[in-house]
């Protein structure tokens, strides 16, 4: 199987991937009308300035689309799903990524909310480390939301700290896995 290639990133896009090798999710700035755009570009699609910044978004999103890939069992390759997410930061962004979640995609709905995680994979010829966008699902959009607690919902409370404990267990987290 040939190596998964590594990235090579233009002046643009560099701090993009640069933040991901800190596992952080971050949007390119415009200076001048502080729209947020991604992919990274130099011009401003809205204003037409030339000055931008790169700044923490919040990571999460909803699913707008997504594919599931079957490669070819003969070339030894396992099913994956890429998933396609408008960002709760700014809802014409899309940003693709893997998904980590079931081969198949069972389970995914457009609108589904989901936020950032990493990966940990190898790439290139020689191996080395690198770190990937993979959109996993929220936390029930409880924090997504950030809507209060009443005191009559202390039990889907307790179901969703439930889910949440079960919801690592299963992501394993930094399992490793590609
Ligand atoms: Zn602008």
């Amino acid at each position: 199987m040939s190596a998964r290639p590594y990235p090579v990133p233009d002046p643009d896009s560099a701090p993009w991937w640069e933040a991901l090798q800190r596992r952080e999710f971050v949007l390119q700035a415009c200076a001048s009308c502080q729209r947020l755009r991604w992919p990274a570009r130099a011009i401003c699609n809205d204003c037409g300035s030339d000055r931008w910044t790169w700044a923490p978004a919040s990571g999460r999103g909803a699913i707008a689309s997504w594919t599931v890939t079957h490669p070819s069992r003969t070339a030894g390759g396992r099913p994956f799903v890429v998933v396609l997410v408008r960002l709760d930061d700014q809802d014409d962004i899309l940003v693709p990524g893997h998904y980590d979640g079931p081969p198949d995609g069972a389970g995914l709905a457009i609108g589904l909310p989901v936020e950032a995680g990493f990966e940990d994979v190898e790439a290139g010829d020689d191996g080395r480390r690198l770190v990937l966008l993979r959109w996993r699902r929220a936390a029930q959009g409880v924090e997504r939301r950030a809507q209060p607690v009443r005191s009559s919902d202390t039990r889907s409370r307790a179901s969703w700290s439930s889910s949440m404990c079960t919801m690592i267990s299963r992501l394993g987290w930094s399992s490793g896995r590609s």
